[in-house]
């Protein structure tokens, strides 16, 4: 069996607004992110509620409060926890963040059947390993397109290094995807622009 898995990020080249500018979380107030996290029936519910803390967690370390919400509002994104892949989910991606041409999406798919295992095959709690998948999908919403990276969260495939510091919870965004989060996050809340809902199964998707 494979040991690695990876995730894909979806979709053609996405156009920012505007370029990412540098923002202090300290210049006015901390930068808050609103989360709706929506979990399929058969996913247990309890180590979702133990994952959102990770996925605070990683994301408080760049200077951003991750706020869960019951009730999405403009701003929201939300984070939809299924059992089974899609079909055309391919190879052994853990979720996936679907976009648009011009447009950035608003809602990231985990899958939580290829967490499960992946976390009990490396020995790690399920919340945790969840927690970040949760943090590396919403990292693809707040970064350019193509923001795989060699190294950190964002890495397409996680192995042994980045299991390891998962673990340890060392994994984080490097100080460059930091601050494009970080700009993109202030704009949510400036523009109240809400993430489009972009479909699945949309033409203008394709899988890398
Ligand atoms: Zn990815």
């Amino acid at each position: 069996m494979r040991n690695r898995h990876t995730w894909h990020a979806t979709g053609l080249m996405l156009a920012l607004a505007a370029a990412p500018q540098p923002v202090s979380a300290g210049d006015a107030g901390r930068l808050q992110l609103s989360v709706h996290v929506v979990a399929d029936a058969r996913v247990p519910r309890d180590v979702v509620e133990r994952a959102k803390p990770e996925t605070a967690r990683i994301y408080q370390h760049i200077g951003i409060d991750v706020v869960f919400v019951d009730e999405p509002s403009a701003d929201t994104i939300t984070v939809r926890v299924v059992e089974t892949p899609m079909k055309d989910a391919k190879g052994f991606a853990m979720g996936v963040s679907p976009r648009s041409g011009g447009q950035i999406g608003g809602l990231v798919y985990v899958f939580y059947s290829r967490v499960d295992s992946y976390a009990r095959q490396h020995a790690k709690p399920v919340p945790q390993v969840l927690g970040h998948v949760m943090a590396h999908e919403l990292g693809h919403l707040l970064l350019p397109y193509g923001s795989h990276a060699k190294s950190g969260i964002m890495t397409a495939a996680w192995d042994r290094k980045q299991i390891e510091q998962i673990g340890r919870g060392w994994l984080s965004f490097t100080k460059e995807q930091a601050e494009a989060i970080r700009a993109r996050t202030a704009a949510l809340r400036r523009n109240r622009v809400a993430p489009a809902v972009l479909p699945l199964y949309s033409t203008a998707a394709v899988w890398p």
